[in-house]
C-alpha cells in the first residue's frame, strides 16, 4: 500500500498533458468532489457531471461535519478511524476553517455507565471533571460532573468546505463541472462519452448498479441562539437517542442526527424533532429558547457492514457506501480510487475479496 505522499509523487501526468487520462466523475457530493481532486492531482483531465444546479446538495448538504475518528471508534470498525486520520489531515491541508478544538462527550449523571462504556471502546481521550469541563466550555459550567475530551479531533462546515473545494477544482485544476445533467447509465450515457475512466459517486442513486446499497435516513436541525457559545462539537450520550451539537459560528448550531433504517429522503417526523430537541435541551436549557433555522433530512448510502467501498467494473470505478462517514472517509477513499484506476492498485481494506473486476 502506498502512503498519500508516495501516491502524490508516483506516476503523475503533467496537468493538461495530451496523454492525460480523461476522467468523468458522476455526482458532486463529498465523494465526487474529493475523487475529482484526487484524479486532478494525478494530472487527469477531469469533468464532473451533477444533476443538481450546485455541488454538495445531496446527502452531503445535511452532514454535521465532525472529523472525529476516535469518537467513531466507539461504534465503528477500526478501519473508519484509519481512513479518518488520513482524511482529517486532507481537510486541514485543502480547505480553510477546520478548527482543531477536539470533541467533548458528555452524559447526564444517571447515564455515567454509558460514558464509561464509551471510554472503554475508544482511546486518545482525557477524563475531565466539572471544573476542567467548565474551563473548556464555560457555558456548560455546573451542568456535568464528568466528560471525555478528545483533543486531536476537528470539525468543519460541510457546505463551506465543499464550496471551497469546488472553487479550488475549477480555479487550480481546470475541472469542468456540468450541472443539471443526470447520467442514466455510466457506460452508454452521452455525458460519459470519450471518458477513459468513469468514477460513479452518485450516493444512494447508484443502487441501480450496486444492489447491496441501502439507505439510512438522518434528520437534523440548525438552531440559532446567542445565549450559549460552544467551541467544539459536543456529543450527549443517551440510551435512546444520542445527539450531537456542532457549533457553526455566529450563534448557529447544527443538531444531529437520527439514524433510521429507511430511505424516505426529505421526510422529517415530529417524533424525531421532539427527541433531538429534548436531548439538546438536556445539554443546555438555552437551546429550548433557540430559533429553529432549518430542519432537514437525507438518506445516507450504506453497504451491509456500513463500511465504504471501491468497486471496479469495466472502465467504471464506484466509490460509495459512506454511511455516517462521508467527510471522515471520502478523501482517503478518493486517493485510493485514483491509484486503483491509474496504477492498477488493490486495497483489500476497501475492495471486496475476489472482486477486483466486480
Ligand atoms: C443528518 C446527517 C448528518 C451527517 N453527519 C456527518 C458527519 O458529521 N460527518 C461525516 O463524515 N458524515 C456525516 N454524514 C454522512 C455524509 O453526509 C454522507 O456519508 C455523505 O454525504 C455521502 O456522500 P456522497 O457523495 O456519497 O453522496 P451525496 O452527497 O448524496 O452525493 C451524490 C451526488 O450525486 C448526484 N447524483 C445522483 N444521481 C445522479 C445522476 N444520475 N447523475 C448526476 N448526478 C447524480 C446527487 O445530486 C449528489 O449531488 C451525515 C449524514 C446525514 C444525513
Amino acid at each position: 500500500m502506498t502512503s498519500p505522499e508516495q501516491a502524490h509523487d508516483s506516476a503523475t501526468t503533467a496537468p493538461g498533458a495530451a496523454n492525460a487520462p480523461r476522467v468523468t466523475v458522476v455526482g458532486a457530493g463529498v465523494a465526487g468532489l474529493t475523487c475529482a481532486h484526487a484524479f486532478a492531482l494525478r494530472g487527469a483531465r477531469v469533468t464532473i457531471v451533477e444533476r443538481n444546479q450546485g455541488t454538495g446538495q445531496g446527502c452531503s448538504w445535511f452532514a454535521g461535519g465532525m472529523l472525529a475518528p476516535w469518537c467513531e471508534r466507539e461504534s465503528a470498525e477500526p478501519l473508519v478511524a484509519e481512513l479518518g486520520f488520513e482524511s482529517l489531515e486532507y481537510w486541514r491541508r485543502e480547505v480553510p476553517d477546520v478548527p482543531r478544538e477536539g470533541s467533548l462527550v458528555l452524559a447526564p449523571p444517571r447515564d455515567l455507565p454509558d460514558l464509561r462504556r464509551f471510554a472503554r471502546r475508544t482511546e486518545a481521550f482525557e477524563w475531565l471533571d466539572g471544573p476542567a469541563l467548565a474551563a473548556l466550555e464555560p457555558d456548560l459550567a455546573g451542568r456535568f460532573d464528568q466528560g471525555l475530551f478528545f483533543p486531536t479531533e476537528a470539525h468543519l462546515e460541510p457546505r463551506k468546505a465543499l464550496a471551497a473545494l469546488t472553487g479550488k477544482l475549477v480555479a487550480e485544476h481546470g475541472v469542468e463541472i456540468r450541472f443539471g445533467c443526470s447520467v442514466v447509465d455510466d457506460e452508454s450515457d452521452p455525458a460519459t462519452d470519450g471518458a477513459d475512466i468513469v468514477v460513479d459517486c452518485r450516493g444512494l442513486s447508484a443502487r441501480d448498479r450496486l444492489a447491496d446499497l441501502r439507505g439510512v435516513k438522518g434528520e437534523m436541525l440548525v438552531l440559532f441562539t446567542r445565549e450559549i457559545a460552544l467551541k467544539r462539537p459536543v456529543r450527549m450520550l443517551h440510551p435512546r437517542i444520542p445527539v450531537y451539537v456542532v457549533p457553526r459560528g455566529d450563534g448557529h448550531f447544527m443538531i444531529g442526527a437520527t439514524s433510521i433504517e429507511n430511505d424516505q429522503r426529505g421526510r422529517v417526523t415530529g417524533r424525531s424533532m421532539l427527541e433531538l430537541l429534548s436531548a439538546v435541551y438536556q445539554l443546555h436549557p438555552a437551546f429550548g429558547e433557540a430559533e429553529i433555522v432549518e430542519i432537514g433530512a437525507d438518506v445516507r448510502p450504506a453497504f451491509p457492514d456500513n463500511l465504504p467501498r471501491i468497486r471496479k467494473r469495466g472502465r467504471t470505478i464506484f466509490v460509495n457506501g459512506f454511511y455516517r462517514h462521508g467527510f471522515l472517509a471520502a478523501p482517503a477513499l478518493a486517493r485510493r480510487a485514483a491509484e486503483v484506476a491509474l496504477d492498477g492498485a488493490y486495497f483489500p481494506e476497501v475492495m471486496d475479496e475476489d472482486r477486483r473486476e466486480w
